[in-house]
């Protein structure tokens, strides 16, 4: 009896017994907040007595009030088996060898059946389990980093990502796949890419806007092509691979330093910003679009440089911002600070003497353009002269994750900062290109029906 109403107590328990439903029943609900359809999930014996909780259609889990019921109709029974079986990876000779690094995020999660939450989950059977096409592509060995969502990434987890793809590129891999959440997918990618230099084979990172558990996931496609990438690709350099237009047609190859989550729930949310995409990727191959980038090599060299200085800030600035903002953070010890400005790379007259006393505390100061597309050009107006003049540095076209991750990297190197500067205004992996292509701005990129034909020239 217990499993029918599992998890549920006191009133949310009586509603259901009242109205004679089970979890796992597919039921309508009339309620003076109107009318819902679904799958009635299980509760966690911690949770709450006010809601029951149904899974849409679209995926989606809804709470409802016990109040606002006025009544439940039970027309379906369906009882969920959300645990993927586990196979072991099957080994073919003569397949490229994959590692596979999963730090957490939706890729890795499934549907908790006791709370209906999507929660963090990982093991390398499972993933064969849920996708098997991966051993047509590849041998692949995983490895479990992190279980996190990716707002809880930073330093530590960037620096002991980048110790351990070094360690596998040493010992022979052919490629690498990093699962992640996609939040926050960008930074790490940028991190990534300054703190492993020149590396012999593809690093793939990718993620997914819905779970496997929802019908319209992504999350088996991204892993095919990501997979697909890093076995097969020519493409030495730290990418995203995620889901280019708004179907399932192909994914695109973004370049770490210059990607960016572009949307909060569309599966085509990453994008390319300032540039064109590096390549396009089908179950079949891979379009290049770009041909300038970092060739796969036999030998085993790679740089690991696995530094960040945390005490480092992104600020992003608004109309109205006060010099406090930034005297606070030089007060509690940062050592460096981005800004996202307006335009051209603006901040209001108020805060330049905060900006003096931070430079002339030695902090080091970049600014960025909260645009994302164009450069920041701070010769244009007095403000921006100004500006510099008190020490802050532009930064071009850096996006400013990137500049943030940058500054994070070079500050955990050295304390000059004239060095600092050097690093930051050196182009690493194209982190500051010469000059941003007409299609390298959004609308080009695909992801509506109206804007496919870019595309379309380069993937028939
Ligand atoms: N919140 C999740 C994360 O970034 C979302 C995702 O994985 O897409 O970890």
């Amino acid at each position: 009896m217990a499993e029918a109403f599992k998890g549920y107590q006191g009133r949310a328990l009586a509603i259901l017994k009242s109205f004679n439903v089970r979890v796992w029943s597919e039921v309508k609900i009339e309620s003076s907040r109107g009318g819902f359809s679904g799958i009635l999930l299980p509760r966690s014996e911690s949770d709450d007595d006010k809601h029951i909780v149904l899974k849409l259609a679209s995926g989606y889990n809804v709470g409802i009030a016990v109040e606002t019921i006025q009544n439940i109709e039970e027309h379906g029974y369906k009882e969920a088996h959300y645990k993927i079986p586990e196979k072991e990876f099957p080994f073919t000779e003569g397949r490229p060898s994959v590692k596979l690094f999963g730090t957490g995020g939706t890729i890795a999660s499934r549907l908790d059946y006791r709370t209906g939450a999507v929660i963090p989950a990982f093991s390398p059977g499972e993933l064969y389990g849920a996708v098997p096409e991966l051993a047509d592509i590849c041998n692949l060995s995983t490895e479990k980093l992190f279980a996190v969502f990716s707002e809880n990434m930073g330093p530590e987890q960037y620096k002991t990502l980048a110790i351990a793809i070094g360690e596998e590129i040493k010992k022979g891999i052919d490629g690498v796949v990093i699962g992640h959440g996609t939040d926050t997918m960008h930074h790490t990618a940028s991190a990534l890419a300054f703190m492993i230099q020149n590396p012999p084979v593809p690093i793939v990172m990718v993620g997914s806007q819905r779970s496997s558990d929802r019908p319209s996931s992504d999350a088996a496609l991204n892993l095919i092509h990501a997979t697909k990438t890093a076995a097969e690709s020519d493409i030495a350099e730290v990418m995203v691979c995620m889901y280019g237009p708004t179907s399932d047609k192909y994914g695109l190859l973004h370049r770490g330093t210059r990607v960016r989550k572009m949307h909060s729930s569309y599966r085509s949310t990453f994008r390319t910003v300032g540039d064109i995409p590096l390549a396009v990727v089908d179950k079949k191959g891979f379009k290049m679009l770009k041909d300038d980038y970092n060739r796969r090599r036999q030998d085993r060299s790679v740089k690991i440089l696995p530094y960040f200085e945390e005490k480092v800030a992104l600020v992003y600035y608004y109309p109205n911002m006060q010099p406090d903002i930034i005297d606070a953070l030089v007060d509690n010890g940062y050592r460096g600070i981005v800004i996202a400005g307006t335009g051209l790379g603006h901040v209001n007259k108020p805060v330049y003497p905060a900006i003096e006393r931070a430079t002339a505390k030695g902090v080091a100061i970049y600014m960025t353009v909260q645009t994302l597309w164009g450069f920041v050009h701070m010769f244009v107006y007095d403000t921006g002269r100004d500006l510099m003049q008190k020490g802050i540095v532009p930064t071009e076209n850096m996006l400013p994750e990137v500049a943030y991750t940058k500054l994070g990297w070079a500050l955990g190197q050295t304390d000059d900062l004239e060095k600092v500067r050097e690093l930051m205004l050196t182009p690493i992996r194209d982190d500051i290109t010469e000059r941003e292509p007409y299609n390298g701005y959004l609308v080009f990129q695909g992801g509506l029906d109206e804007v496919e034909e870019f595309i379309k020239k380069h993937h028939k």
